[in-house]
């Protein structure tokens, strides 16, 4: 493993893969299925996105507090999600010490700031991510969505 601790909080280490030059969240707790992880809020809330902010509304995306949260990398399979409604993180499955954090982008995301194509290496990954606007309609059915992104999807 070539990855370095850059800081410790009660639910993670923040760690830096030095070939990759990759941050990722590793989990130092074991979680269920359906525990919170962590609660969170809006350390500002912006009215563009970027790579960092979680959207909450149609011209709101909140930079994250704690800010380590920030770094929760992207799944097609996640075993997190932010609810932007109650601000909790819940764990969408179990979650082992020594995994890593991920969330779905497009849970949270209508239009993304900075598309990319996901390497995640699940069987079911969508490839190409550029937020809820763009997922294929009978994938909708296998995320968990923000209430904003559900509202987005039922007009
Ligand atoms: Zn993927």
């Amino acid at each position: 493993m070539n990855q370095q601790i850059i800081s410790s909080h009660v639910i993670a280490n923040l760690v830096i893969d030095t070939i990759a030059n990759q941050q990722a969240l590793i989990s130092l707790q074991k979680f269920n299925k359906g525990d919170i992880l962590h609660s969170f809020s809006a350390k500002e809330i912006l009215e563009t996105p970027n790579y960092l902010t979680l959207q909450i509304a149609a011209n709101k995306h909140i930079l994250l507090q704690p800010s380590f949260l920030q770094y929760t990398n992207h799944s097609c399979q996640p075993n997190v999600f932010f609810n932007t409604t109650t601000l909790q993180l819940k764990a969408l499955q179990d979650i082992e010490i020594g995994t890593e954090l991920t969330f779905f982008y497009p849970s949270t995301e209508w239009k993304m700031q900075q598309p990319f194509t996901c390497f995640c290496g699940h069987n079911n990954c969508i490839g190409r991510i550029e937020g809820a606007e763009n997922l294929p309609k009978h994938l909708l059915p296998n995320y968990k969505f923000s209430l904003f992104i559900q509202q987005m999807l039922a007009q």
